[in-house]
């Protein structure tokens, strides 16, 4: 029989929707460099932890399948839009059943794998049969699994079918990002030392850090009310590189829940490396008229926005003008009209 070192698999399913854009997805891509840096460092975590790392948009994509930690190197992580949470949890448990080695009659298999789940939004495929699926294996103990849900958007709901250990924070913002992953890596570096002794792999999870809360098993999330943030998909016709329109919607009073809900341009994002082929497709269910506040371009400083005659939106010097659309390279005399928007893709 050949020496066998029994693992702890290690699962990470990272939100890369579009609404991380900004300083919370720099900090993701921050501290998961980090956690990897660090469990290369740690003598226990190197020798018995395995991480896979599952990022999810538009679809789901294992960025790295189950590797032994000596092997790791840092994925390339990629906003898209939309949250598909159901095929992250379906790509997991295939993963799981693949590479996760179970018991023989001679040897005793991998250890339970630890699943963390980073999310700030609502899931936009059809999750709950995998959501089912997983909550089984967690009730039978043969998953640890520890959903986090950061901002207001964040499904609570959803992720308390999942799992019953869910955490939240209010804030999505960088320092979040950087204690959650300091805290799955102190969390990887217990279990690790714990299970390398005569332990059996149990979660001993240290404390939860400041800017995040465990949610009482007894307390039913609330669900808020859906689209708080709309995003236009832009390019600049200068340079062709892509950006986001962050619109957050305008609080309505209960007078006028009947009249389309208003939204406000609260931020541009540069996005260097967009995943458009993940990307769901937008449901247009928010109409230009309703957007306002625009900001300018951040790559020429343009004020407006236009749509070329083939759907594509980019940045626009006026209202009227004769651009050549950087995406499909027709030239066109625009003038501005209204058109519709995705929103509520996570
Ligand atoms: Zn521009
Ligand atoms: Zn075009």
């Amino acid at each position: 029989m050949s020496e066998f070192v029994r693992r702890l698999p290690v699962y990470l399913l990272l939100d890369c929707s579009e609404s991380v854009a900004g300083e919370p997805f720099e900090a993701i891509k921050a501290g998961l460099h980090s956690l990897i840096s660090t469990l290369q460092q740690d003598p226990m975590a190197l020798e018995t932890a395995a991480l896979s790392v599952i990022g999810f948009s538009g679809k789901a994509t294992e960025l790295i399948p189950l590797t032994d930690m000596t092997q790791v190197n840092m994925p390339r992580l990629r906003l898209g839009s939309g949250t598909a949470l159901g095929s992250a949890l379906s790509i997991l448990q295939a993963s799981i059943e693949r590479n996760v080695r179970k018991n023989s009659a001679t040897t005793k298999g991998d250890y339970k794998p630890n699943i963390f789940l980073l999310t700030d939004g609502r899931p936009t495929d059809s999750w709950m049969a995998e959501a089912d699926k997983v909550r089984a294996k967690v009730g039978s103990n043969q998953y640890n699994m520890i959903a986090v849900g950061c901002g207001d958007d964040a499904d609570l709901e959803a992720l308390s079918r999942i799992t019953p250990i869910v955490i939240r924070s209010k804030d999505l913002n960088p320092e979040v990002m950087a204690q959650f992953f300091q805290w799955v890596s102190a969390s990887v570096t217990t279990v690790s030392t714990a299970v390398s002794g005569a332990g059996n792999g149990e979660i001993h999870l240290p404390n939860v850090p400041d800017l995040l809360e465990v949610v009482p098993g007894n307390e039913q999330p609330v669900t808020h009310q859906s689209d708080r943030f709309v995003f236009l998909h832009l390019h600049c016709v200068k340079t062709r590189q892509f950006y986001l329109m962050r619109f957050e919607r305008r609080p309505q009073s209960e007078s006028d829940y009947r009249n389309p809900p208003q939204y406000d341009c609260v931020a541009v994002h540069p996005v260097e490396d967009f995943d458009f082929e993940s990307s769901a497709k937008s449901s247009a269910t928010v109409s230009s008229a309703q957007l306002h506040s625009l900001k300018a371009c951040p790559y020429c400083n343009n004020p407006g926005y236009g749509m070329c005659l083939k759907g594509h939106t980019h940045c626009s010097p006026g209202k009227t003008a004769t651009l050549t659309c950087p995406v499909c390279n027709v030239t066109n005399l625009y003038e501005v009209r209204d058109f519709g928007v995705g929103s509520g893709a996570g």
